[in-house]
């Protein structure tokens, strides 16, 4: 542990507010940063949301049969259990509805601002604090949360003649729901998880489905159900039965990790429960090629539905097994020469992921920008929240704390109790700032990425949404998620530089 000494300087009448913590995003992330500050005793913070509102993936996916892929019991704050879920994986309405309420219950309103974008964050040395420039002013901060979403941007193919398709087109995560699908023709491109629900829920409606394949997913049955009333009463009467509930789904979750992560011949098994579905449920035997991967069950997301197939079967749909590749006119052309005329193009395409878009916005203690820093190495920070050479920064959900078959509410919580021991030891050593040495950030991720190479994602045979054009993966998180859990618990103050500021008197505003 290393100390720097910025320069002092008095407050200005003109300078921005200040504020102890800037948080940039109001999902689960920036929720629960909001949260887990005001328990450990910080009320001077600010939370600046893009939108008019709280909720991030569960406010922006509203597309028909949006819903979470992890049982809602688990996929929930362990601080805010809900007896209330009506079922087992619950929909988009209902877990936007969960977030408003956990904003009021802990006090959250008064922390947000609604309509600020963050276009830059400054760190600037000589008064060791951060300044964050929105698209309505100006803050200054002691540190920032940046919980602006691992899945928030979305991405849509730069493809030839796009702009001139005559019909209607969007993305899964921006659904234009005042467009009447009925009877239309309709391509929805990609069959990740986000199609995978929505091409069951329109396929009655619309006159034609053409579904555009690059790579067919792996699907195992999604065991969903009505919550009964009768649960939801004991959920209510006695709360330690939502948590054992949570406890139980949380178990079975870690013991599965072993197989994604060291022994990826194990998932065999969990693969022939996939292969037997499609069977069951495609009886055309080349569509039922088409539908069959070729890599290794769990090297792409597992997808879980039960009407997926039969959708696929209808009369009405048909499977591209290629990537769109050109529009001409109403006529989209796909990579193998395929060519479908089409009314509407949704695009299930997914987000940008391994190029985190804030990153450029995020400028560090050389005046560096975050995605300069990741230019070669892609996405890394230090136990997946801290970046060298940029103090004060803490990611939630940050590089390789993915997962590929958990909550990722449980990361977000583990991320949040490093940022809180992170800032409860700066005060207590009377210093203003930290960022982990570049040999503990090197470190860190020689290790990950050692054990990265046994996992399924990088030996499964196939080329996933988690890695870089590179290759390399810097989204998921290789083990579990105690042990990720363990690795945040606390500060480790050899991994850092400290950082002490002396201002006589700095001006701070109440948020
Ligand atoms: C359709 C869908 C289903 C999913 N289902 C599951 C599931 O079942 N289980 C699971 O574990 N995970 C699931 N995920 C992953 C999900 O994204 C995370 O679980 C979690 O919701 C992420 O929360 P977050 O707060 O980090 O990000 P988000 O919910 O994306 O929130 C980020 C917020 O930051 C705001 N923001 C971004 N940039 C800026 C900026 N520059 N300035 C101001 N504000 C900004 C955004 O507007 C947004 O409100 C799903 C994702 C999608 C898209």
């Amino acid at each position: 542990m290393a100390a720097r000494t910025p320069k002092p300087r008095s407050a200005q009448p003109t300078d921005p507010p200040h504020v102890r913590v800037v948080v940039i995003g109001s999902g689960f992330g920036g929720i629960g940063a909001g949260v887990r500050l005001r328990r450990a005793g910080i009320t001077d913070f600010v939370i600046l949301e893009r939108a008019d509102s709280v909720g991030g993936t569960w406010r922006d996916n509203s597309y028909p049969g949006c819903a979470c892929d992890v049982p809602s019991h688990l996929y929930s704050f362990s601080f805010a259990l809900n007896p209330e879920w009506p079922r087992s994986f619950s929909g988009q309405a209902d877990i936007r509805a969960y977030l408003e309420r956990v904003t009021d219950t802990y006090g959250l309103r008064s922390h947000l601002r609604f309509n600020h974008e963050v276009v830059e964050a400054r760190w600037e040395s000589d008064e060791a604090r951060w300044r964050v420039t929105t698209s309505q002013g100006q803050w200054t901060a002691d540190a920032i949360v940046s919980a602006t979403g691992p899945l928030s941007e979305p991405q849509i193919p730069e493809l030839p003649g796009l702009a001139d398709f005559p019909g209607k087109v969007f993305h899964s995560s921006q659904w234009d729901h005042d467009y009447d699908l009925a009877g239309k023709r309709v391509a929805v491109v990609g069959t990740g998880a986000s199609a995978i629900q929505i091409v069951p829920s329109i396929q009655p409606k619309v006159g034609r489905l053409t579904v555009f394949q690059r790579t067919p997913a792996w699907v195992l049955p999604k065991v969903d159900r009505e919550i009964s009333a009768l649960e939801k009463a004991l959920h209510r009467a006695v709360p330690a039965t939502t948590a054992l509930r949570r406890a139980a789904l949380f178990a079975v979750r870690e013991i599965q990790v072993d197989a994604f992560v060291r022994r990826p011949a194990l998932l065999k098994l969990v693969q022939r429960m996939a292969e037997r579905q499609i069977a069951q449920q495609i009886k055309d035997p080349a569509l039922r090629a088409k539908l069959t991967p070729d890599y290794r069950i769990g090297c792409k997301r597992i997808l879980l539905s039960q009407s997926y197939y039969p959708a696929l079967a209808a009369p009405n749909a048909e499977v591209v097994t290629s990537s769109l590749r050109e529009v001409r006119g109403s006529t989209l052309v796909a990579a193998d020469g395929t060519e479908t005329e089409a009314d509407v193009l949704i695009f299930g395409t997914g987000f940008h992921v391994t190029d985190m878009p804030v990153a450029s916005r995020i400028f560090g203690d050389r005046g560096q920008t975050l995605a300069d820093a990741w230019k070669d190495s892609g996405m890394e920070a230090l136990r997946g929240t801290t970046v060298h050479g940029f103090p004060n920064l803490f990611f939630v959900i940050g590089p390789n704390t993915g997962l590929g078959n958990s909550s990722m509410i449980l990361m977000i919580e583990s991320s949040l109790t490093y940022m809180v021991e992170a800032l409860t030891t700066l005060q207590s050593l009377g210093a203003t700032a930290l960022h982990p040495t570049e040999r503990a950030q090197r470190v860190w991720n020689q290790r990950l990425q050692h054990k990265m190479a046994r996992t399924v994602w990088t030996t499964g045979g196939c080329r996933s949404w988690y890695l870089t054009e590179d290759g390399k993966n810097t989204t998921l998180w290789p083990g579990s998620t105690s042990s990720y859990r363990r690795a945040t618990r606390r500060i480790d103050l050899a991994e850092y530089e400290l950082i002490k500021r002396q201002i006589p008197s700095q001006q701070r505003v109440m948020a």
